[in-house]
């Protein structure tokens, strides 16, 4: 199947209602639209708007929506904040030990079959639902006392949906940095959300005695970041390996001859849409710098060159934005706006956002989603004609 009739399929499959009870639970109607979303595929406005025709009430789709607007608060925080979001952003994570990562999560090994199985998943498919991404969260940050960076780090190198905004400002949630208090679950917890049945666990205890225990044994043992990022996996050559396993073909000054302008698209920027609205050759640039800085697995590359291959034209360049430059020779560029792209020259385009005008500092999720919430009530009103 095409990465589009994947991605049709996901979208007609979307059931807000049943999204708004089951959400939490792993079996529950959750969408996996994220890998779409943050690669830029689509936007959350495209998936509002499909929802709009499909003629739901605002009250229905309201806990989905709601999920939308997470998305777009975190990348109003990165665009905001910057490079700060790799710093605790509140205040300084309470009670850290260490700056490393518990071995026993690097290798779903923890003891607690409902997270052990989200973790193998996430080592195998790239996917974990979100209440696994709480409860890992929490074991490493909150029980293990490990500072959230470099979880995160390991995190997002696996995720399929990996986006270091929503992935540094909700590890910055669970271990209270960018929230009020730490995030905290127990066994029973887990084994409702997580259809598992195990008691007698270091996790088997009362929320108190929890936040007060000492690292389990069985987070003790600790592994180096060298160890658990994938840095070899997103080298320059594993790149240009990668894209040329797929048939992405590199850049050539043929490519360039007589051409006016490019359209720059890397890891958060692959939408089919965005190209159809400008003739230009499209790019797939790959920084090595940014690899660099948030590596990523070999399952994480080759999901973006099986979306990058369905963009008629597309051509890869592995290298930095002033190299690209060079060879362009004047032509113009065309890029869209993004935290990681603010050294990129040319023409640049704004990204779509569920309620374009919310913009700015919102000083929690909720003072923003009032707002957003109000944009989109009225719209959806307007659409019904009532
Ligand atoms: C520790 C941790 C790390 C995370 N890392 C990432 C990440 O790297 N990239 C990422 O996109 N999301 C991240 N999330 C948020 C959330 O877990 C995922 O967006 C969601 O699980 C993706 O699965 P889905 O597409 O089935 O989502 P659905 O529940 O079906 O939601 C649809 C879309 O809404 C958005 N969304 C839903 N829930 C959230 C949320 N809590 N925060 C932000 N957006 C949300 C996503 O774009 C998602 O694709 C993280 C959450 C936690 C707790």
């Amino acid at each position: 199947m095409s990465i589009q009739e994947l991605l049709s399929q996901k979208l007609e499959e979307i059931d807000p209602a049943k999204y708004a009870k089951t959400r939490n639970y792993v079996s529950g109607g959750v969408t996996e639209l994220g890998p779409f979303i943050s690669r830029g595929v689509i936007d959350t406005r495209w998936v509002w708007e499909h929802l709009l025709k499909k003629g739901y009430d605002f009250d229905v789709m309201y806990g989905f929506v709601q999920q939308l607007a997470w998305r777009d608060f975190f990348q109003r925080v990165w665009q905001q904040r910057g490079e700060g979001i790799n710093l605790d952003i509140r205040r300084n994570q309470e009670g850290v030990e260490h700056e490393l990562i518990p071995s026993a999560i690097a290798n779903g090994a923890t003891g607690i079959e409902g997270i052990d199985r989200g973790i193998g998943s996430l080592l195998n498919s790239g996917l974990m639902h979100n209440h696994i991404r709480m409860y890992t969260a929490f074991l490493s940050c909150n029980l293990g006392k490990s500072h959230w960076h470099l979880s995160a780090q390991w995190m997002y190198s696996h995720l399929l949906d990996g986006d270091w905004g929503s992935n540094a400002l909700s590890w910055q949630w669970v271990a209270g940095t960018f929230s009020n208090k730490k995030y905290i679950a127990n066994q029973e917890n887990i084994n409702r959300f997580t259809d598992t049945n195990q008691n007698g666990t270091y996790l088997d205890k009362p929320y108190e005695e929890l936040l007060e225990s000492k690292i389990p044994n069985q987070l003790m043992e600790l592994t180096g970041m060298e160890d658990v990022l994938p840095y070899s996996e997103c080298d320059e050559d594993a790149m240009l390996s990668t894209a040329k396993e797929h048939g992405l073909k590199t850049l050539t000054k043929i490519d360039l001859d007589g051409l006016d302008s490019v359209s720059l698209f890397n890891y958060y920027q692959l939408s089919f849409q965005w190209q159809s609205g400008i003739s230009s050759l499209p790019i797939l640039l790959l920084e090595p710098s940014v690899f660099k800085r948030y590596p990523i697995s070999k399952k994480c590359l080759d999901f973006m060159c099986s979306v990058a291959k369905e963009i008629p034209g597309m051509r890869v360049f592995v290298g930095e934005f002033c190299a690209l430059e060079k060879v362009l020779d004047g032509c113009e560029v065309h890029f869209r706006e993004h935290p990681l792209n603010l050294h990129y020259k040319g023409q640049i385009h704004q990204r779509n956002w569920l309620a374009p005008e919310v913009e700015g500092e919102f000083s929690s999720f909720f003072s923003y989603w009032k707002k957003v919430e109000k944009s989109l009530r009225r719209e959806s009103k307007e659409y019904r004609g009532n």
